[in-house]
């Protein structure tokens, strides 16, 4: 699912975190990062060789360690340890999402051993025909599209305002009353 991974992140660190200064941009690549690594490694490309859709990127050694990198090799206060630490926060809650300890073999890997544990059917062709077929992913994708939409429509419609959240800053304004609503 790729619109409720990006909808429903933005939704969460929206609320947990009501940082108005939060570059989105970087938290929506991280939201879908894991999926974009392993699927085509392990769905399409080495399929024969893992048998899973969820290999590296889907562990909880993989944000960690690239949060650890992120503070190594960037400096305090600078806009791009703020936008990749926002990636890091992203990949976490894709993890979340997908609630990936339920694979613990995965989530933890490489602590119980070397190998993913393989899926039945990962390969490319049984995950797209999930996506198109089953119902409780159109729901996830249509919740998240509409989320979407709603941001779009009351915070940046008005002209100018996509080119500047895409070219510049990736901000969204928090709602006024941010003390007890999040939208
Ligand atoms: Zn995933």
């Amino acid at each position: 699912m790729i619109l409720w991974h990006l909808g429903a992140t933005v939704l969460i660190v929206r609320y947990v975190f009501r940082d108005p200064d939060m570059d989105l941009r970087w938290v929506l690549l991280g939201s879908i990062m894991p999926d974009l690594i392993d699927k085509p490694i392990g769905s399409v490309l080495f399929h024969d060789t893992f048998g899973t859709h969820r290999l590296f990127a889907h562990s909880i050694v993989f944000p960690i360690t690239a949060f650890a990198v992120v503070l190594l090799v960037t400096r305090r206060g600078t806009s791009r340890r703020r936008g990749l630490i926002g990636l890091v926060i992203g990949v976490f809650v894709h993890l979340l999402l997908d609630a990936a300890w339920a694979t613990p073999e995965a989530f933890w890997w490489p602590f119980f051993g070397w190998k993913f544990p393989t899926v039945f059917e990962s390969d490319f062709l049984s995950l797209l025909g999930r996506m198109l077929s089953d119902p409780i992913v159109w729901l996830g994708e249509a919740a998240g599209a509409a989320y979407l939409a709603m941001l779009w429509r009351r915070y940046l419609s008005v002209t100018g305002d996509l080119r500047r959240f895409w070219q510049e800053d990736g901000r969204i304004d928090l709602p006024a009353d941010s003390q007890s609503s999040v939208e």
